[in-house]
């Protein structure tokens, strides 16, 4: 008998069919004699319409209030599945994150997990129930209600399973596995079977949305197996996340390509070359609370130098405000820049031993005329930064040059 945690994605308990649909796929692994602990999602774009009303009211919602709202998709689903469930003779029974509870850090938006209190679940496990828990939130020692950042109910999965030891997290969306790049743009991308941790987070951190990157960091951690698999297929079996030193796999250069739209380039030209003046420039901007992912620097004329850094694209207009405000420190001829880029990213482990995957992603988008704005590198991995139009044409160009779909 194994203890198994599931994870279901929105589109996969997007309507009453598929959520009846989850419960007898649940009801499955529990008559083979499986413990299941069950984590859900709100029903797909249900957590789009809650921002969306939250919006409506105040154009940047109080923090607090946002996961008051924002939490409750996520506790429908919960009670809908658990009905699923009994009515097919299933003893089931639902939890919000505060019940269980799942602590958090008191960081609305974006909370990190810090404990889980297995007590409840153990001893509905003992009862033969099966427990269906809302993704996606936590409660902080104030009892105030947080939420996990977007795709966080992967990472609810991942936690409740390395508590209970798990002997498998199983996430199931609406694609059969982890893929050589977003099938959804470039239908020849091909299901990996396996892939390493490292590239994962990678992937991951570098815009597929597959798994929550923190889902991945905590699997990692705490050495939970963790496998993406289909809610509306059967018999798949989906990819499993390794420990690189736990298989003999035999290492591509490349693994996968993923993207991220959510970029945007801020210019800060002609600033005095002198020491302290990145510091002037991206200190004012972390202090706005706003993360920056690329930089740049180059030598300018005249003692002058140039500036270049990514930020995400909702806080666009707001770091050339910061920056604005700032010139008087500054000093800047010109603070510019343009929110239709794109980051699109090569991953491999193999990397590591080969040389040359920089130059022949430069050559291919050479080759279809796409002008590199920006480039980032990593031991795994390359980054560059193009115009958004050209997202697809890039993706599958690289996809191709690398063979990913053979
Ligand atoms: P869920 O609602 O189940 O959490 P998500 O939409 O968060 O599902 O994640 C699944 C989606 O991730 C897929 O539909 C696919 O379009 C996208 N995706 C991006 N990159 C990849 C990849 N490399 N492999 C598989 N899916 C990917
Ligand atoms: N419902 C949340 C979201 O849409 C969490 C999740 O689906 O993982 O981001
Ligand atoms: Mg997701």
């Amino acid at each position: 008998m194994a203890l198994i945690v599931q994870k279901y994605g929105g589109t996969s308990v997007g309507s009453i069919e598929r959520i009846q649909n989850v419960a007898r796929r649940i009801a499955k692994f529990k008559q083979q004699g499986n413990d299941v602990v069950v984590v859900v999602s709100a029903m797909s774009g249900e957590t789009n319409r809650l921002l969306a009303l939250a919006e409506a009211i105040q154009t940047q919602p109080n923090p607090r209030e946002l996961d008051v709202v924002l939490s409750t998709g996520e506790q429908v689903t919960i009670g809908l599945l658990c009905m699923a469930l009994q009515e097919i003779g299933v003893p089931a029974k639902s939890y919000t994150g505060w019940q269980i509870p799942i602590s958090t850090d008191k960081v609305h938006a974006k909370a990190r997990i810090e404990d889980v209190n297995d007590a409840k679940l153990k001893q509905d496990l003992k009862e033969g129930k099966v427990i269906v828990v809302a993704g996606f939130q936590g409660v902080d020692e104030n009892g105030d209600i947080t939420t996990l950042g977007r795709g966080g109910s992967d990472t609810s999965a991942v936690a409740l399973a390395a508590k209970l030891k798990a002997d498998e997290c199983q996430i199931y969306t609406d694609v059969d596995g982890v893929y050589t790049t977003d099938p959804r743009v470039v239908p020849e991308a091909k299901r990996l079977n396996k892939i390493t941790f490292e590239e994962m987070l990678e992937l991951a951190s570098l815009g597929s949305k597959v798994l929550q990157i923190r889902s991945v960091e905590f699997a990692g951690k705490y050495h939970v197996r963790l496998r993406v698999l289909s809610s509306l297929k059967d018999e798949c079996e989906g990819t499993l996340i390794t420990f690189e030193e736990d298989e003999n796999m035999e290492h591509v250069v490349v693994s996968g390509i993923a993207f991220d739209k959510n970029q945007a380039r801020v210019n800060v030209k002609g600033v005095p070359d002198r020491p302290g003046i990145a510091y002037n420039i991206l200190g004012s901007i972390a202090d706005a609370n706003i993360e920056v992912d690329m930089i740049i620097q180059n030598v300018g004329e005249n003692d002058t130098t140039d500036f270049s850094f990514t930020v995400p694209r909702n806080d666009y207009q707001n770091a050339l405000k910061v920056l604005n405000a700032e010139q008087d420190k500054i000093h800047a001829k010109t603070i510019d820049g343009d929110d239709t880029v794109v980051k699109v990213s090569v991953v491999g482990l193999g990397m590591r031993s080969h040389s040359g995957v920089a130059s022949q992603i430069f050559k291919t988008l050479a080759d279809e005329n796409i002008n590199i704005q920006m480039i980032s590198t990593s031991e795994i991995k390359v980054s560059v930064l193009i115009d958004e139009k050209y997202l697809e044409l890039a993706t599958r160009a690289l996809h191709e040059v690398f063979q990913l779909d053979k």
